[in-house]
């Protein structure tokens, strides 16, 4: 079988459980794996781009190191999805799936890059059944409101996301 890479694009704002598990689950099936963080994305992020990089490196090195050895790259791009990961010389965008409000958008983006690049595929993995509604816009705003979001977000990711709304407050 061919030498299989795939890009696992998106804002990571921040990198969640859920992420997480599509990522684990994607080094068991590709070759190569490049967490890629959308730099610029349309809608304003709550954490930079550095802030996100960041975190993702640290979630990463949480990761049990036999399966991820060499095999994961976190990476930043800018330019159109379907350049970078052609740039990559990958054939694989991944995305995760959770219940039913991902499927039209995510849908709609896969047959408009398959249009643009016919020769790459996007491959959807659903996460474990916990992270199903587990979604970043949501961890935000349980946070901002003072509530727990242990049980969806890495440490790290939890005392960044403590340090972020206290900065914000005494503004
Ligand atoms: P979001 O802000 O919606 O979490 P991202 O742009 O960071 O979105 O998501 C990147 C990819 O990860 C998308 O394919 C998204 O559907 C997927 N994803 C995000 N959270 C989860 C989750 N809890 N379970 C499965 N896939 C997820």
């Amino acid at each position: 079988m061919a030498w299989t890479i795939a890009v696992y694009p998106g804002t990571f704002d921040p990198v969640t459980n859920g992420h997480l598990d599509i990522i684990e689950r994607g080094l068991h099936l590709f070759d190569q794996l490049i967490v890629a963080v959308v730099a610029q994305p349309s809608k304003n992020t709550f954490f930079s781009l550095e802030e996100r990089m960041d975190m993702l490196r640290v979630a990463l090195q949480g990761l049990d190191v036999r399966k991820t050895n060499s095999k994961l790259h976190l990476e930043s791009f800018e330019n159109l999805l379907i350049d970078y990961v052609r740039q990559k010389k990958a054939h694989v965008i991944l995305r995760g799936l959770r219940a039913l409000s991902d499927f039209e958008y995510e849908f709609e983006l896969a047959l408009t890059n398959r249009r643009m690049a016919a020769d790459i595929e996007t491959v959807f993995l659903a996460p474990s059944q916990e992270y199903v509604f587990l979604r970043a816009t949501l961890v935000k705003e349980v946070a901002r409101h003072g509530g727990n979001v242990s049980p969806f977000v890495p440490d790290y990711v939890n005392r960044c996301l403590m340090e972020k709304i206290q900065s914000l407050a005494v503004r």
